[in-house]
């Protein structure tokens, strides 16, 4: 159980060396393999669980594999509050330390310029919560017509939180053609019906 058999690059390898992570967790060990493979993901996991690098170090990989040199945003990583948004973010930061992909965060409650401002430089994982995220899609300022890699985190939060429009207009804009990984702490049947009209016959798995 390590890092290497996961197939995992060099530059990857490096980062979560670097990073400070000896073993990957189970849903580590689960989720890398079936998402390199290119397969949608429905994941009961908690926080804590190691899930955020169970999604980031893939799509990361993926990425870098098939750079594109086009400015536009590649990976999109939903999530419900402003605190899990920066969680997130720092940690594609460490994975993607020896590989050149951006990624920006943008949520609300905060002014909009700067966010503006990063975006402009490039992204190519967007981490986003969603009413801030549908604020600069009608702006023009953000366009998703490019995402090949589409994370919902907290489903079950986010949807508590009233977040479910939202969420269908974001995915209007979303190409139907990409990989989607949907992780929710609780699988109740609203989640489920949720899943299904999200996913492409994804693989479960639950820690
Ligand atoms: P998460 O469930 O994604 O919120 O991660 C919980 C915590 O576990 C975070 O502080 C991660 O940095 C840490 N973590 C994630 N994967 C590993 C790992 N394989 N080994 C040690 N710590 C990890």
């Amino acid at each position: 159980n390590t890092f290497t058999e996961l197939k995992l690059d060099t530059p990857i390898l490096k980062a979560i060396e670097k990073t400070g992570y000896l073993t990957p967790t189970e849903i580590q060990q689960k989720a890398i393999p079936i998402l390199l493979d290119k397969k949608d993901i429905l994941g009961s996991a908690q926080t804590g669980t190691g899930k955020t690098a169970a999604f980031a170090i893939p799509i990361l990989q993926m990425l870098n594999q098939n750079i594109n040199d086009k400015k536009v945003i590649r990976a999109l990583i939903l999530t419900p509050t402003r605190e899990l948004a920066n969680q997130i973010y720092e940690n594609f930061i460490q994975y993607a330390y020896f590989i050149r992909i951006r990624t920006n965060v943008i949520y609300g409650g905060v002014p909009q310029k700067k966010q503006e401002d990063a975006l402009k430089k490039g992204t190519d994982v967007l981490i986003a919560t969603p009413g801030r995220l549908l604020d600069l899609m009608s702006q023009k300022i953000i366009d998703l017509r490019n995402i090949e890699y589409l994370v919902l985190d907290e489903a079950d939060q986010m949807l508590d939180m009233g977040f479910i429009k939202d969420i269908y207009k974001i995915l209007k804009q979303v190409p139907e053609k990409r990989q989607t990984m949907l992780f929710s702490a609780t699988m109740p049947k609203k989640i489920e019906e949720f899943a299904n009209s999200i996913l492409k016959n994804p693989e479960r798995i639950a820690v």
